[in-house]
């Protein structure tokens, strides 16, 4: 690590003492972009790092609700809103039992440069709950959805703060929030992406992430002259993401073997093809959160219990899953069993190690803020349908998904070629820098 980056991230440590996931993804970013400031004294005199990794705003609070016992729960919201220099706050929420306010600023953090890249003008920020669906009823979702949007309303609005679905939180959540969102303001908006398609939701965007991840990895395919067609694929996860990303693949001639929860994995070998994808829906809206249930109703396939998929021999892996789910390790294993593209649709879900790991084995490895852009992007196109009243066809926002993942690929290779192999965490990091930090510049100090 470079002296500058040490003697800065002293600083950021001692002002966020504790906040690990949060120092990590700042890390990451500081490494990449430090030869960039640099080489730029207006940065520097700006103070445009300093500033760019302190939240604009962070809003906490609490959310009480009766569950069907007639006990009150209490849980605790959160929305960060990071970085409004190219557009209104936009990122995911996230209700998960791990959520804190490290977590949510590293997220946070990581969607400010994630939506730089998509070309679309969206600023940076997410929020949550530590909230656990796992076995609560459809009727105690709807109750913490409504008790989390009564205060959340007055935060968000279509031209300052868009949230939208993570972990967590997919139509069902969406449409809750949404529903009480309407009926405390009286009002009709855009507010929040991922809606339902009756209401103003885009086509694809449920899969968009699923589909990007792969369109991203079908670019890096390209630079050496390849393609899916053949490829073994283990994705993790099994859901939202995963089925956007077994979709995908299957249609582009790769082979899905593995999908996983935090039970453990599946294995099978015959591919997750048709209605194997389609059960993923029907796994994730059980509420168990256990991917085991897939054995028994595809007896070909193996379930290995508290294993991770990185052991299978796979030519592409896609972890789909969570922060930090794919260790040095994991890479290890990977790379002696010969992968060769890494396309990460999990926000920061490969560990600084594993990383370090791919490089030195010159494997190309798409880090997530390129790779899973395609979700927010179509978030971003769903604003712009739902600004024009208008709706596009499912081959029209596609088609943007398409040129969107391609100009994200593009901006990696241009910032992130050293010699005859690609660092696509640099290109990322640096372009997505760029552009937020010359509207920072440009918008004086605010
Ligand atoms: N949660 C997704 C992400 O990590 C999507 C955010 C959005 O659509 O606003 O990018």
């Amino acid at each position: 690590m470079s002296k500058n980056v040490d003697v800065f991230m002293e600083t950021v440590r001692a002002k966020n003492p504790g906040q690990k996931e949060f120092l990590q993804a700042v890390e990451e970013v500081v490494e990449s972009i430090m030869p960039i400031l640099d080489k730029n004294p207006n940065y520097k005199q700006a103070k445009i790092l300093e500033r760019i990794v302190e939240p604009e705003r962070v809003i906490m609070f609490r959310v009480p609700w009766v569950d069907d016992e007639g006990e009150i729960q209490v849980n605790r919201g959160f929305r960060v809103e990071f970085n409004s220099a190219i557009g209104p706050y936009k990122g995911g929420l996230r209700f998960h039992a791990s959520v804190n306010l490290s977590i949510l600023k590293f997220l946070g953090f990581e969607q400010t440069f994630k939506n730089s890249l998509t070309t679309l003008p969206m600023g940076g920020g997410k929020g949550g709950a530590d909230f656990d669906a796992h076995g609560k009823s459809d009727n105690e979702i709807m109750r913490f959805c409504q008790s989390f949007m009564a205060e959340l309303y007055r935060h968000i609005g279509p031209n300052t703060d868009v949230p939208a679905g993570d972990i967590g939180v997919g139509g069902r959540e969406i449409g809750y929030l949404f529903g009480m969102y309407k009926k405390l303001k009286n009002e009709f908006t855009g507010i929040l992406t991922g809606k339902g398609r009756n209401w103003g939701g885009s086509l694809i965007r449920p899969e968009a992430t699923g589909f990007g991840g792969t369109y991203f990895a079908q670019n890096m395919l390209k630079t050496k002259n390849d393609t899916f067609e053949g490829k073994i694929v283990t994705l993790s996860g099994f859901g939202n993401v995963t089925w956007g990303a077994a979709l995908k693949v299957t249609e582009l001639g790769g082979k899905v073997v593995t999908i996983s929860g935090p039970d453990g994995y599946v294995y099978d070998e015959d591919g997750i093809s048709g209605e194997k994808i389609d059960y993923l829906l029907e796994l994730r809206s059980s509420n168990n959160d256990i991917v085991s249930p897939y054995v028994e109703k595809f007896p070909n396939a193996k379930f290995y219990p508290n294993k991770k998929p990185w052991e299978v021999k796979c030519d592409i892996a896609m972890p789909c899953a969570i922060q930090n789910e794919l260790n040095e390790d994991d890479a290890k294993a990977l790379i002696a069993n010969g992968v060769q593209y890494i396309s990460e649709l999990s926000n920061m879900g490969c560990t600084p190690e594993a990383i370090k790991a791919f490089h030195s084995a010159k494997i190309f490895f798409g880090p997530g803020k390129a790779a899973n852009a395609g979700g927010v992007a179509v978030s971003g196109l769903e604003m712009s349908q739902n600004s024009m009243r208008f709706n596009w066809s499912s081959e029209e926002v596609d088609e943007k998904l398409k040129t969107i993942m391609k100009d994200i690929h593009d901006q990696c290779v241009k910032y992130g070629t050293e010699g005859d192999y690609i660092n696509h965490v640099n290109g990322a990091n640096i372009a997505g820098f760029i552009k937020v930090a010359d509207s920072m510049l440009d918008q004086g100090v605010v």
